[in-house]
């Protein structure tokens, strides 16, 4: 298996894990762009935006509920926090398995850069 999130569901590499359920897991960004910074990985490998299924439609919505119950525990949901799923080069997607950051702690400019 080549696919780093795939290892990572495996267990075969460590990361910092939030939340795990049958469908998805959360763990902490190895490298944070804000103070808290998770990405929401779907077990199910799927390449990106792109490759959604209608069948995937159900994991979708359940990876959106689990980021806001996470974003209120963590005391971000009032500050505000972004989700972001990069897609393809000038997004600048880096690993071909789907993920969605969430993004929270400090002020974002937008547009992003
Ligand atoms: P992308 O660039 O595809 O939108 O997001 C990939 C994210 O995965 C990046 O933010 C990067 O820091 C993170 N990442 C890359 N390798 C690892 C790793 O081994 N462990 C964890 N926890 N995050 C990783
Ligand atoms: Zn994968």
């Amino acid at each position: 298996m080549s696919c780093l999130f795939c290892r990572i569901a495996a267990g075969e590499i460590p990361a910092k894990m939030v939340y795990q359920d049958e469908k998805l897991l959360v763990i902490e960004d190895i490298n944070p762009a804000t103070p808290l910074h998770l990405l929401l990985i779907p077990r199910k490998h799927i390449i990106g935006i792109l490759d959604l299924l209608p069948e995937d439609d159900h994991l979708i919505g359940h990876i959106f509920r689990v980021a806001a119950a996470i974003a209120r525990e963590r005391g971000v949901a009032e500050s505000g926090f972004r989700i972001v799923a990069n897609t393809n080069a000038d997004a600048g997607q880096s690993v071909f398995h789907v993920h969605f950051h969430l993004l929270a702690g400090r002020s974002m400019a937008w547009p992003p850069g």
